[in-house]
C-alpha cells in the first residue's frame, strides 16, 4: 500500500506540473482555504486532542502556519529566481547562477504536541519548492491527525500530497520507500531510526528535534519580568513545547524570588486552581502522564505537584534544589515540571549547559548584554532568545532547528525553500573564445601554470586587477621612455617652441 502511494506522488511529480510556480502557489492558497473554511473543525480536533482551547489553537498553531503559506506565497517568485553568483576571469562573459530545482517525494513526519502547525509549516515549504509531499501526522495526535486525512485531499492534488495515517508499524513501511528528502519531527529516539532508514538511499534528512532547553537568569536581572515569560514558555501547552525552557540555572541568592514570582504569575494566568482553568492544557496520553510523574520522584516541589491520571493532568510544578544527577535531569522533560538549579556563576552555568548535549533553545536572561553574549559564545544549541522565550522561532528570517542530538537541518520561510530544493550549480559558457583555454589544455608549461595563478588563485577583482596592471603600466611606460627618450624629448622641444610662438602672437 505505502509503495503504491509513493509510485503514485512519484509519477504525479514526473509529470512536471510541480515546476510551475502557478501550480505550486495555487496549491498553496488551497491550503489556505483549507484552514479558513475548516477552522471551527481543526479547533475542535486540537481540543480533544490537547484540551487546546480557541485562542491558543489560533495563535500557537493556526496562525503562524498561515502567515508562512502568506510569506511563501508573496516571495516564491523571488526564491525561485536564478541566483547569479560573482564570477571569475575566465568565466567573466559567462551564465553562472544557482537555479532551484525540488528534490522529488517528499517524506514529512510530524509530532503530536502542535500537531497541525508541525505537520503542515514543513508541508507548506516542500509545496512551495516544487516537491511532492507524503505526510504522516502524529497518531498520538489522533483528532488532528484525522481531520488532515480528510482534509488535505479534499484541497490538495490528491496523487502529489497525500496524507497517510497509522502508527509505528505505518511509519517504518513508509520508510522502507525511496523518499528525496524527509523531514522528521519527534524524539531523539527516533531521529536515529530515521536516518538509518535514509541512509539505505542516501536521502538527505532534516531532524527536528527536542532536548533540555536550559534557561540562565542572571544575578543582575529584572527578576520579576523573566519569571513571567519563563512560566509563560514553560506551562503553556502543559509543557509539551519543543523548545519549551527545560530548567532554569540560577544563584541561589535569587531562587526565593523566583519562586515567589513564578507562583503570582501562575496564578494571574490560569486563577487559584489551573485544573480548572480553560487556558490550562493536559498531558497527551497516559503514557507521557506516568513518564513525567515518574520524574517528580524524590523531588521537593515548592510549587504543585498535584496530579490527576483520570483527565492525566499535571500542575505547574516547580522543583527547588534538584541535583544535575536527579531523574529530571536525564531526558527532556516535556511537561510542565521546571527544575531550579543552583550556580554560583555564569561560568559554572556555562560548565554545566556544555556537560549536557546540545539543546535546541538557549534562554540567557540578564540586563548586561555582555553576559548574554558571553552565553552565545561559549555554549551551543539550535537557537537562542535572549532576555525571553520561544521568541527567535517568530521570525520567519530566522533558520529553526537544533544541532548534534537536537537535530540537523532548518525550515521556516526562505529557509523551507532552500531545505526542500536542491541547489543546482549551473554555467553556461560561450563557444567562443577558445583561446583562453589553452591554459588548461597540453602539453602543460611553467608559462601557463603561471597565468592559471595569475587568473585563478589571484582572486581576480577589478580594485585588485588595477593594483596588479598600475606597476605593469609603469614599467611598460618606463622602458617606453628610456627607448625613446631622444625622440620624445626632441617632439617636446618642437611643442614647446610652438607653445611659445603662440603666447608671443597673442601679446604683440
Ligand atoms: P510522536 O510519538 O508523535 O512521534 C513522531 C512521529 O514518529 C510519529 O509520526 C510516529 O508515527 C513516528 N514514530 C514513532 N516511533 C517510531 C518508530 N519506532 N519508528 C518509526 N517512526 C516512529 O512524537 P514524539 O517523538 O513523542 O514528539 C515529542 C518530541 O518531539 C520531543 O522530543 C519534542 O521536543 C520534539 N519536537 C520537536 C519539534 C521541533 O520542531 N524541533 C517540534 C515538536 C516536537
Amino acid at each position: 500500500m505505502m509503495k503504491n502511494i509513493v509510485n503514485t506522488a512519484r509519477q504525479a511529480f514526473a509529470t512536471g506540473k510541480t515546476r510551475s510556480l502557478d501550480f505550486r502557489i495555487q496549491q498553496l492558497q488551497a491550503l489556505k482555504r483549507m484552514i479558513n473554511e475548516n477552522e471551527a473543525e481543526i479547533k475542535n480536533a486540537l481540543k480533544a486532542d490537547l484540551h487546546k482551547n480557541d485562542c491558543s489553537a489560533y495563535s500557537l498553531e493556526i496562525m503562524g502556519l498561515l502567515a508562512e503559506i502568506e510569506l511563501c506565497i508573496d516571495s516564491l517568485h523571488d526564491w525561485a529566481a536564478p541566483k547569479h553568483v560573482k564570477k571569475n576571469l575566465m568565466t567573466i562573459s559567462d551564465e553562472v547562477y544557482i537555479h532551484y530545482e525540488p528534490f522529488g517525494v517528499v517524506l514529512v513526519i510530524g509530532a503530536w504536541n502542535y500537531p497541525l502547525v508541525v505537520a503542515l509549516q514543513p508541508v507548506v515549504g516542500a509545496i512551495a519548492a516544487g516537491n511532492a509531499v507524503v505526510l504522516k501526522p502524529s497518531e498520538v495526535s489522533e483528532h488532528t491527525a484525522k481531520a488532515l486525512e480528510k482534509l488535505v485531499p479534499r484541497y490538495l492534488d490528491k496523487e502529489l500530497y497525500p496524507v497517510v495515517n497509522g502508527g509505528v508499524a505505518e511509519t517504518t513501511e513508509l520508510l522502507a520507500e525511496r523518499f528525496d528528502h524527509i523531514l522528521y519531527t519527534g524524539n531523539t529516539v527516533v531521529g536515529k531510526i530515521i536516518m538509518t532508514a535514509a541512509a539505505k538511499y542516501l536521502t538527505p534528512v532534516t531532524l527536528e528535534l527536542g532536548g533540555k532547553s536550559p534557561c540562565y537568569i542572571d544575578k543582575d536581572c529584572d527578576i520579576d519580568i523573566a519569571s513571567r515569560r519563563i512560566t509563560w514558555g514553560k506551562f503553556v501547552n502543559c509543557g509539551q513545547t519543543c523548545i519549551a525552557p527545560d530548567y532554569v540555572l540560577c544563584d541561589k541568592s535569587i531562587q526565593g524570588k523566583l519562586i515567589e514570582k513564578i507562583k503570582e504569575t501562575l496564578k494571574e494566568f490560569y486563577g487559584d486552581n489551573p485544573k480548572e482553568s480553560p487556558d490550562y492544557e493536559r498531558i497527551i496520553n497516559k503514557r507521557h502522564f506516568k513518564r513525567i510523574i515518574g520524574l517528580l520522584e524524590g523531588e521537593k516541589a515548592a510549587i504543585g505537584g498535584e496530579h490527576d491520571e483520570s483527565t492525566c493532568y499535571i500542575a505547574p510544578t516547580v522543583l527547588i534544589d534538584v541535583k544535575p544527577e536527579a531523574k529530571v535531569m536525564q531526558e527532556e522533560i516535556f511537561g510542565p515540571l521546571l527544575p531550579i538549579i543552583t550556580v554560583k556563576d555564569v561560568d559554572e552555568a556555562i560548565q554545566f549547559i556544555n556537560k549536557g548535549e546540545k539543546p535546541l533553545a538557549l534562554y540567557p536572561f540578564s540586563n548586561n548584554k555582555k553576559v548574554i553574549k558571553k552565553i552565545i559564545s561559549e555554549t551551543s544549541s539550535g537557537g537562542v532568545t535572549g532576555n525571553d522565550v520561544f521568541m527567535h522561532f517568530s521570525i520567519a528570517e530566522l533558520p529553526f532547528g537544533g544541532v548534534g542530538y537536537s537535530g540537523m537541518g532548518a525550515y521556516h520561510g526562505k529557509h523551507s525553500f532552500e531545505t526542500f530544493s536542491h541547489k543546482r550549480s549551473c554555467l553556461i559558457k560561450s563557444l567562443s573564445m577558445e583561446g583562453a583555454n589553452k591554459l588548461r589544455y597540453p602539453p602543460y608549461s611553467q608559462k601557463k601554470l603561471d597565468w592559471a595563478k595569475f587568473i585563478l588563485m589571484g582572486k581576480f577583482s577589478k580594485k585588485k586587477l588595477g593594483l596588479v596592471l598600475l606597476p605593469i603600466v609603469a614599467v611598460v611606460a618606463a622602458l617606453i621612455l628610456k627607448k625613446y627618450r631622444w625622440q620624445l624629448a626632441g617632439r617636446g622641444l618642437q611643442l614647446a617652441l610652438a607653445f611659445q610662438r603662440l603666447c608671443f602672437k597673442q601679446v604683440s
